[in-house]
């Protein structure tokens, strides 16, 4: 379980590092908000009048503090659902995965959702997540996965934001009664439309699932996050529809297409006349790397595709693209733990994004594009006035971080530290100390 530490009103964080600064830092929050940032402010602020006396410090030791990881792409619904009977992928393939889920979906209750959830939950904000975005499968009459999901984000908002996709999972309209399940998750309290147009059984549903899609979060006045080419199949282009529909209806910066695994295998031809609408449309995408790379190239023999999308590509042209932890030990994948320096461990390898100015900058798909991604921008970040979210990483600097996958040491949130954690090594040999 996590801890919660009570804090006094204000606290003084010093000797903080920042990514791209030498200098050290220092922070006060108080009242649960970020009341001053800067260097030296222990000097600087009672030269302002600002009385110190009563303020706790703690010292953070030089290490690097950033703003809390967003996971903007993971199924709570499904967390260790892997071994259950009948719930074993033989082939390894997204198909299989959502034969399988739906074989094994109908014994699910709110209780039993949620205690699994929970536990998911706590691991991803030991990784130094504070920012979810779960998908709740839908297509169930009962929907026994929204309705533990809403209840669970709203027992553990303290701890972690949680956004919630009305998300059919066997499709809109392949699904007999999809696209009102979708609506009625909507007017239940998901904050997001999903959406899976490659899943459909022809074209023509999932062209009108797309229709549909920006349609209800039109009239409900939602984000959207549609499952979107998730195959490597060149010829699965929902996303241009997807991104031309939302651009139209002016809320492209609310809609975010993920996997898009088919760009991968596109043509540059396609793509670069793609780019073209997705950079005025300002849609965002999202990145399940590890995912992607188990479940893609599954019809390949050799040479073998990656599976992702064009990570680096979309950067480099300026279109947002955050990443996903995605699952953890469900039907679809067998491992996936929460920690999101893995995650970003592998698209900086699968996108090939290594030099040393992209190392030193990977850390915003984790924050800053995640909470793009989640619409989250006007109240995330490490400025002055907004919520005092923030992680202590076991590393003095970005690249160091990256190199060493390193640990959380802290994590605090509206002022309040939901944990910390220390990593000892004891040896008698000073090598190894
Ligand atoms: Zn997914």
């Amino acid at each position: 379980m996590i801890a919660m530490a009570s804090e006094s009103a204000a606290t003084l964080y010093t000797n903080a590092r920042f990514a791209g600064s030498d200098k050290p830092q220092e922070l006060l929050v108080e009242n649960g908000l970020f009341a001053a940032i800067g260097e030296d402010l222990d000097k600087s602020l009672p030269a302002q009048g600002y009385d110190l006396s009563g303020v706790k410090t703690v010292d953070l030791g030089g290490k690097l503090v950033s703003s809390p990881f967003c996971d903007t792409h993971l199924h709570l619904d499904y967390v260790f659902t892997a071994r259950k009977p009948g719930a074993v992928n033989e082939t390894g393939t997204l198909f299989e995965g959502i034969q399988r889920w739906s074989d094994t979906k109908s014994d699910l209750t709110v209780d039993e959702v949620k205690e699994r959830a929970r536990k998911a939950v706590a691991m991803e904000v030991h990784h130094g997540v504070q920012y979810i975005r779960s998908h709740a499968d839908v297509t169930d009459p009962n929907l026994t996965s929204l309705k533990a999901l809403l209840e669970l984000k709203e027992e553990l908002k303290d701890i972690v934001t949680i956004q919630i996709v009305s998300f059919p999972q066997e499709g809109m309209y392949s699904y007999k009664g999809g696209d009102e399940l979708v609506e009625e998750g909507l007017k239940m309290g998901a904050d997001c439309v999903g959406g899976i147009p490659h899943y459909e059984t022809c074209r023509e549903f999932g062209e009108r699932s797309m229709h549909k899609v920006v349609e209800l979060a039109a009239k409900y006045g939602k984000l959207i996050d549609v499952h979107c080419d998730e195959t490597d199949d060149p010829n699965s282009r929902f996303v241009e529809l997807l991104s031309a529909l939302a651009y139209a209806e002016g809320i492209g910066e609310m809609t975010t297409a993920s996997h898009t695994c088919s760009l991968g295998s596109t043509d540059n031809s396609y793509f670069f006349h793609l780019t073209k609408l997705l950079k005025a449309a300002k849609i965002n995408f999202a990145c399940a790397p590890t995912e992607n790379l188990y479940l893609q190239g599954r019809q390949d023999t050799f040479p073998k595709r990656r599976g992702i999308t064009r990570v680096k590509e979309l950067t480099d042209a300026g279109i947002n693209v955050s990443l996903g932890q995605d699952s953890m030990q469900d039907p679809w994948y067998p491992l996936g733990n929460g920690n999101m320096m893995i995650i970003l461990d592998y698209v900086l390898h699968l996108a090939q994004m290594m030099s040393f100015p992209e190392i030193d900058d990977a850390l915003k798909f984790l924050t800053i594009n995640g909470a793009t991604t989640m619409h989250l921008r006007d109240q995330y970040g490490l400025e002055v006035g907004k919520p005092a979210n923030f992680i202590v990483l076991d590393a003095p600097t970005v690249f160091d971080a990256v190199y060493e996958r390193c640990g959380i040491l802290r994590s605090v949130r509206n002022g309040r530290t939901l944990f910390t954690s220390k990593t000892t090594i004891d040896s008698e040999i000073p090598l190894l100390r």
